[in-house]
């Protein structure tokens, strides 16, 4: 997100027509499916504590609603573009068809810095995307979620908005609630969690232990966190992560070779995925320079920050031991740098299939809220370990059969179901 000119959707897109001509579609289904369905640009006014108004741009993007209603988060960002949001709709509509649930793909912003907002003032904020929005979202439309910088408070906010103009409970109009008022045990895990159960196959695959494997994460938030807790629980070593430090307006890397414990760091980090360096140094972690984490001697790298930010400026430091890259984030590597690690032979688990867990729990969420019938953190972990596994294995072997890349191989069975859900109801 800090390369300004980039545009992931030009990198979605691309990626969708490399595929796309694999697939042979015809024109008319290349044409809708490259493009989004609907998309929505707002205004959200907002009196500040101050008493001044000040106006927000949100955005609310719905690519693709063939398999079902749309899912996706909503982003607080102040670099938000709604070209960031396009990409994430589409890519949301492969992830939902990749893991074979039956939702589409949307995704929603607004341009904002939640750090500078009182709680008041993202309370209206979250009222006020709702407002906007309120006669195009709902549990049989499109059903928003958190993303980054947004959390189960703005979602609660965004729920109880939404059920005051439309004069009912609708629990299904949005996950990421908190646990409780409708949240699902195991949905803050889940997307953490998620990306290592592809990890501990794709291992198993290779043959490899995971106790004897180190890895470097991009990222110490919400997805980062929970996959370093549970690559560890599995006898894996995390010895560095990078985080972006508010205060200092920059990145830093900590590092640990003993690896990370996540009990003692904890109690360091804030709800925006910060640390306190000073803490982290008092426990031993070194810090490094933000860029360094990709440059580190271990087997198994999880970007899992932002996009762009693996890309031809820093693919070349990439380890020479590094085997597995389980892509966390979406869209953190560009198209350039894709190419170059699939020369070098790393073993690719891309964003849509790696941080599926997310997606794939929330719409648990939505089944139980729906029910009104909410099942114990385990039923939920070992559902989602299934749903990730069986994925993960139609990919490698799709993969195989036809000698793609990974990431080829996920598109193909992602864009296939959707053309097939769009040509079958006769759009295209
Ligand atoms: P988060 O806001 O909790 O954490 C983001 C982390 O990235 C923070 O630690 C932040 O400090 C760090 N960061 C930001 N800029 C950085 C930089 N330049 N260098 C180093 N670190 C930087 O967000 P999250 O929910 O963990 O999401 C991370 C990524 O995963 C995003 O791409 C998001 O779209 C994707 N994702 C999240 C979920 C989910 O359930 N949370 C699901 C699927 C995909």
């Amino acid at each position: 997100m800090a390369d300004e000119s980039y545009n992931p959707f030009e990198t979605a897109q691309a990626q969708f027509d490399k595929v796309a001509e694999l697939l042979e579609l015809d024109s008319g289904t290349k044409e809708l499916l490259r493009n989004p369905l609907r998309e929505y640009h707002f205004s959200i006014p907002v009196r500040m504590d101050s008493g001044e108004v000040q106006v927000f741009r949100g955005f609310r993007v719905l690519h693709n609603d063939a398999r079902g209603p749309g899912k996706g988060g909503i982003r607080f960002h102040p670099q938000e573009t709604v070209n960031t949001v396009r990409a994430l709709a589409m890519w949301m509509t492969w992830k939902c068809a990749l893991v074979d649930i039956p939702l589409g793909g949307g995704k929603g912003g607004v341009v904002c810095d939640p750090h500078n907002l009182s709680a008041r003032e993202q309370e209206q904020l979250c009222r006020g995307w709702v407002r906007q929005l309120s006669r195009d979202v709902g549990p049989l439309r499109d059903v928003p979620a958190p993303d980054v910088m947004t959390n189960a408070q703005h979602m609660l906010w965004m729920l109880d908005e939404f059920e005051t103009i439309h004069g009912a409970r609708y629990p299904g109009f949005i996950t990421g609630k908190p646990v409780g008022m409708g949240g699902s045990l195991g949905r803050t895990e889940a997307t953490g969690y998620g990306v290592v159960y592809t990890v501990r196959e794709a291992l198993k695959n290779m043959n490899i232990k995971p106790e004897e494997t180190t890895a470097s994460v991009q990222g110490f938030g919400n997805v980062a966190q929970y996959a370093i807790d549970l690559y560890q629980q599995l006898g894996g070593k995390v010895i560095s992560a990078s985080y972006w430090d508010q205060e200092d307006q920059k990145g830093y890397t900590f590092k640990k070779e003993a690896g990370f414990n996540m009990d003692e760091l904890w109690p360091s980090t804030d709800k925006f995925g910060g640390i306190n360096k000073n803490k982290a140094k008092e426990l031993g972690y070194d810090i490094l320079d933000g860029r360094a984490w990709i440059e580190q001697d271990v087997d198994i790298l999880i970007p899992a920050a932002l996009e762009n930010e693996i890309n031809k400026t820093n693919v070349h430091k990439i380890g020479k031991n590094v085997k597995i890259i389980a892509e966390g984030a979406n869209g953190p590597t560009t198209i350039e740098a894709d190419e170059t690690i699939q020369k070098r032979d790393i073993f690719m688990i891309p964003d849509f299939l790696a941080n599926a867990g997310g997606v794939t729990c929330s719409y648990f969420e939505q089944v139980q809220s729906n029910m009104n019938f909410f099942w114990a953190k385990d039923e939920v972990l070992n559902k989602l370990d299934t749903q990730m596994t069986n994925a993960f294995h139609a990919v490698v072997e799709l993969a195989k059969k036809k000698k793609i890349y990974m990431r080829d191989a996920a598109y193909v069975i992602a864009i296939d179901r959707v053309a097939h859900a769009s040509n079958a109801r006769g759009w295209v």
